[in-house]
């Protein structure tokens, strides 16, 4: 998947590739290294009933 983020630690703008299951709804947490500043990302996605998807990234 992709998905335009900013990052939580250097505001750069950042794309997250989690690898995700897009058939289990609920939030799906990853970590992933900033490519700027590579501090670790706490990705979560959340997949809803409707199989809407919403990413959203925090400092680990
Ligand atoms: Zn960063």
């Amino acid at each position: 998947m992709d998905g335009e983020v900013e990052c939580p630690f250097c505001g750069e703008p950042g794309e997250v590739a989690a690898d995700y299951d897009p058939d289990a709804s609920g939030a799906q947490v990853f970590v992933q290294d900033c490519a700027v500043c590579c501090n670790p990302w706490s990705v979560t996605v959340q997949v809803g009933a409707d199989g809407e998807v919403s990413v959203r990234v925090d400092r680990g």
